[in-house]
């Protein structure tokens, strides 16, 4: 097909999560024959595993149709984008490659927290947005309504919502003629100096790293020399195609044009999302303006459930940081666990997904540890750092003031369940900011929370309270000053620093109690007695005691059986093997565990 870049639409679809993007998205492939109805399988773009299991896109992807009109015969490329809060990085970045999005409203659930949230992503970014209220098939649907709450909180012209069952297929054809009619042509010189935005990227064992593209200006062809801007590394063009929904090698790819380029690239820092494409020989380009670097918001320490599966374990991060640049690992060191890494993660459900897909995607066992904010600190020589576990903070008598993340979060949810949502805030020690009405029937409330109270289940309290109809969103609006302290674990009176806990004063007392008592539980006796404590700098909160052993092992063999004594030494000899020795204490690594692990069971 000949090039025309008044024939391209870039465009994407968002939505909160199970409004139907994926859906839709197979459906449009469908009416443009990309998929024939017998290849025609659900959610044909969720090709991971892992989204398939849980129903979920975590991967944005972007697809090519061709849609035949009595005007022409268009290009539309469709990048699908996950709706997951912690996802929204992988949203941000897909958008900068389209002209206009898809907001898609479950006709029946009505506008989310994520539908507001992904709206203005496509505002910043200065997208023409479509609003297509999905499911209208379903008997409880109430588009009239919804598309009031579309208008009210969205801003957007509740005339302008496009009625849809992406199920059944209704309202497909409307919506690419929208896409068409609304949604503007790429601007771009084919002609001028080649630029192009890597906006994603992958690794394949064969082919060695895939970037995805959006080409702004110029050309970029198979054999051609380029080079990386933010590297300066130059390369020849082995590979470049476009996603028919398969990878498909054209000769080239031109300004407005979406697809793939493969230079053979196998080390996979030398491809970074968000880096400009040039010509290699060019001098005067200026880059296109990359992506904001996302800010880890949880961090938890990842080690090897074999000590010698560190090796593996960096090179099972290295290669999937290159398919999801929005974690961070760093090596670190723990006294309990040995060599591992701590990572960064943009919300708890990021963290759980790159668990998972670290241990699948390379079969490496994980010992993860419990999950914790980042902290500021403003020290009493006027510093301020960061700490991102509680082992890095200086001792108090350092400290002037500790400072947490709050975060500004947005509920919605049917007008029943504000009660319920007002007590569950207040419970975190969130600050209450507003209260709207999007209509009769539909509520939403903003609280500022401290993100350490949210992070790690706020979300299932939530949805348990709410019956699944309460949702949230969150944004960063800085550090504030918070009443913290660190408590510290005392085993035979020595500090065991990877066992320290950064903490809220108020629930101090309690949590350091059951640090000690699940410690007791987990040590075994000694022949000398052992004071577990709890301390807050140097006074002591909850102490425990793990009394002497009263008689030898042994002395039950009646000192007769030799073999039988011997064998008993071994055994214990090995056992001691996988313990750690802290002031002349073994502890089991399971002890450590019981104390560091992220369920609180008790
Ligand atoms: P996503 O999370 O936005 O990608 O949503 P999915 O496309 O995975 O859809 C979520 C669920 O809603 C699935 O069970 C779909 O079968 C269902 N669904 C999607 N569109 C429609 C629709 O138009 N009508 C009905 N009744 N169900 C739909
Ligand atoms: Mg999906």
């Amino acid at each position: 097909m000949s090039y025309d870049i008044s024939k391209i639409r870039n465009f994407s679809i968002i939505a909160h999560i199970d409004h139907g993007k994926s859906t839709l998205a197979d459906r449009m492939l469908l009416l443009t024959g990309m998929v024939s109805e017998r290849q025609f399988q659900d959610q044909f773009l969720d090709d991971l595993d892992i989204e398939r299991e849980r129903g979920i896109t975590i991967k944005a992807r972007a697809v090519r149709m061709n849609y035949t009109r009595p005007d022409g015969v268009y290009t539309l490329n469709l990048i699908d984008t996950p709706g997951h809060v912690d996802f929204s990085y992988e949203v941000s970045r897909s958008l900068k490659a389209c002209e206009g999005a898809l907001l898609l409203v479950d006709a029946s659930q009505g506008v989310e927290a994520q539908t507001v949230a992904n709206t203005h992503l496509a505002l910043e970014n200065n997208l023409t947005i479509i609003p297509v209220l999905n499911k209208i098939d379903l008997p409880h649907a109430r588009p009239d309504e919804v598309a009031e709450e579309v208008e009210h909180a969205l801003g957007l012209d509740a005339l302008d919502c496009i009625l849809a069952s992406a199920k059944l297929g209704t309202g497909t054809d409307e919506i690419l003629a929208a896409i068409i009619d609304r949604i503007g042509p790429p601007q771009g010189d084919a002609a001028a100096p080649l630029r192009a935005l890597i906006f994603d990227a992958v690794y394949n064992d064969y082919r060695g790293v895939i970037a995805y593209v959006r080409v702004y200006d110029g050309r970029v062809s198979r054999g051609a020399k380029i080079k990386m801007l933010a590297t300066g590394q130059r390369y020849e063009v082995e590979e470049v195609g476009t996603f028919c929904p398969g990878m498909t090698p054209v000769e080239s790819l031109a300004a407005g044009e979406v697809g793939y380029v493969i230079t053979g690239v196998r080390e996979l820092r030398e491809v970074r999302v968000g880096d400009t494409i040039a010509p290699a020989k060019s001098e005067s380009i200026t880059p296109l303006p990359g992506f904001r670097e996302p800010q880890p918001m949880v961090y938890c320490g990842l080690y090897p459930s074999q000590n010698q599966g560190f090796e593996a374990l960096r090179k099972a991060l290295d290669r999937l940081s290159i398919n999801d640049s929005s974690f961070t690992y760093e090596p670190e060191t723990s006294t309990a666990l040995g060599l591992g890494f701590r990572c960064g993660f943009l919300g708890m459900l990021h963290m759980e997904i790159v668990q998972e897909r670290l241990e699948r995607e390379s079969g490496i066992e994980l010992i993860q540890t419990a999950p914790n904010v980042t902290y500021e600190i403003e020290l009493t020589n006027g510093d301020v750092i960061r700490v991102r576990s509680a082992a890095d903070a200086p001792d108090s008598g350092r400290i002037k003031e500790w400072r947490e993340p709050i975060v500004r979060a947005r509920f919605l949810a049917p007008s029943e369940y504000v009660g319920t949502i007002m007590r569950l805030a207040e419970e975190r020690r969130a600050e209450f900011v507003k209260q709207d009405y999007l209509s009769p029937t539909r509520v939403s409330l903003e609280y500022d929370v401290p993100l350490a109270e949210i992070v790690y289940d706020f979300f299932d309290t939530l949805k348990g309270s709410t019956r699944g109809y309460g949702t949230m969103d969150y944004e960063l609006i800085g550090y504030f000053p918070a009443n913290l302290v660190k408590v510290s674990i005392l085993i035979n009176g020595e500090p065991v620093d990877a066992l320290s806990v950064i903490m809220h004063r108020s629930v101090s007392q309690a949590r350091g109690r059951r640090m000690v008592q699940r410690l007791k539980k987990n040590i075994p006796r000694h022949m000398f007695q052992i004071p577990l404590q709890a301390a807050i700098g140097g006074k002591i909160i909850a102490r425990e005691t793990i009394s002497p052993m009263k008689k030898d092992v042994t002395a039950k063999c009646y000192g007769g059986d030799v073999t039988r004594k011997r064998k008993l030494w071994e055994k214990q000899k090995e056992g001691k093997k996988r313990m750690k020795s802290i002031g002349q204490v073994a502890i089991p690594q399971e002890a450590f565990l019981a104390v560091l692990s992220i369920r609180d069971e008790d």
